[in-house]
């Protein structure tokens, strides 16, 4: 199969439609990273996001809908605080887990009696939902465990040759995955981290839980327990107190001729004794920007990506940690 990359336009909007309707896959952007979209509703288009992806079978995806859409058509119950989530961030990277009513392919939420549900701010994305007016099922448009793609160029050397038609929207803007939200009890529980961040949602309703895997307990949100948005180099992670340690350790692979970059924010950057430096830059929606792009940058130069923990780890920050140390996990 040949994959082109094309332009979003009457005439890809169209292709895209058809080959979504005959079951097919389309990666489009968002304003987090690229999705892999196909017909919540049709169990074998559903079933081959996992194929093309090598994803694993228990790793349930989140439905992408365009913001007139009646979610209600979806899933059994909305509690009012999800009410008012939705009211101050939707559209946007924020992606719900409610009960489902059954009407999707149950290979969306690998079984699981709930579902996750986004809908995206991204023009493009919408564009595209709107002209195909389904909830389309779609993870991110990598290779399963690998770094999300945020640009199409990304996309195009994951899945080059498993997919026909690559939508371009030039960079995805957020840089790091959705946050997910569990709807289903008295109060929201944060699942995974992202740009819309605890406290932004504390702000809108009061109280805000945060879901951490326990020892030996069954894992509410599968995703979480994979090693994940991995390069395809080795990778190290010091903490941001280590700093001196990451140095000696690059400074060990310049003497032995290990190809070794450090990865860090700008104030990093600035005082780290290092040549070779993959700068994630200043804010901390510029680092969560730039965290998968300049991850896979550097495994295509880098045969060792040694990554610095940016200082302040909370807000934005939680979803950048989230990342990069499933990113660097041996
Ligand atoms: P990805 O599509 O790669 O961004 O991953 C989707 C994320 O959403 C994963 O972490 C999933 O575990 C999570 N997710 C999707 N559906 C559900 C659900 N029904 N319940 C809990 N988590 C979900
Ligand atoms: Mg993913």
């Amino acid at each position: 199969m040949q994959t082109r990359i094309l332009q979003i336009n009457e005439d890809s909007l169209n292709e895209s439609r058809k080959i979504i309707m005959n079951g097919g896959a389309v990666a489009f952007p968002t304003e987090t990273v690229y999705g892999l979209g196909a017909n919540a509703y049709d169990n074998t288009a559903v079933e081959n996001i996992f194929k093309i992806k090598g994803r694993p079978c228990d790793n349930p995806l989140i439905v992408h809908v365009h913001n007139e859409y009646d979610i209600l058509s979806l899933v059994s119950y909305v509690p009012e605080y999800a009410k008012l989530l939705a009211k101050a961030y939707l559209p946007g990277p924020l992606t719900m887990v409610y009960k489902s009513n059954g009407k999707v392919s149950p290979a969306v939420s690998c079984g699981l009696d709930t579902l996750a549900i986004r809908v995206p701010s991204h023009k493009e994305a919408q564009k595209f939902l709107k002209y195909i007016d389904l909830p389309i099922a779609a993870p991110s448009a990598n290779v399963s465990k690998h770094v999300s793609p945020v640009t199409a160029e990304h996309v195009f050397s994951d899945l080059d040759g498993r997919i026909e038609i690559i939508l371009d929207g030039g960079k995805c803007e957020g840089g790091i995955e959705s946050t997910v939200v569990d709807c289903t009890s008295d109060i929201p529980l944060i699942l995974r981290s992202g740009l819309i961040t605890r406290e932004m949602i504390a702000r809108v309703v009061g109280d805000c839980g945060e879901y951490s895997v326990k020892e030996g307990e069954k894992v509410r949100s599968p995703g979480m327990k994979y090693k994940h948005y991995s390069p395809l180099c080795r990778t190290m992670l010091f903490d941001y107190n280590e700093k001196k340690r990451a140095e000696e350790k690059y400074a060990e692979c310049i003497l032995e001729g290990v190809n070794a970059y450090i990865l860090c924010d700008d104030a990093t950057a600035k005082s780290i004794k290092a040549e070779k430096v993959l700068n994630l830059g200043k804010t901390e929606t510029e680092i969560a920007s730039n965290l998968y792009f300049k991850l896979r940058e550097g495994e295509n130069i880098a045969e060792l990506i040694i990554a610095i923990a940016p200082e302040k780890q909370d807000g934005v920050m939680a979803g950048v940690m989230n990342r990069l140390t499933k990113a660097c996990k041996n």
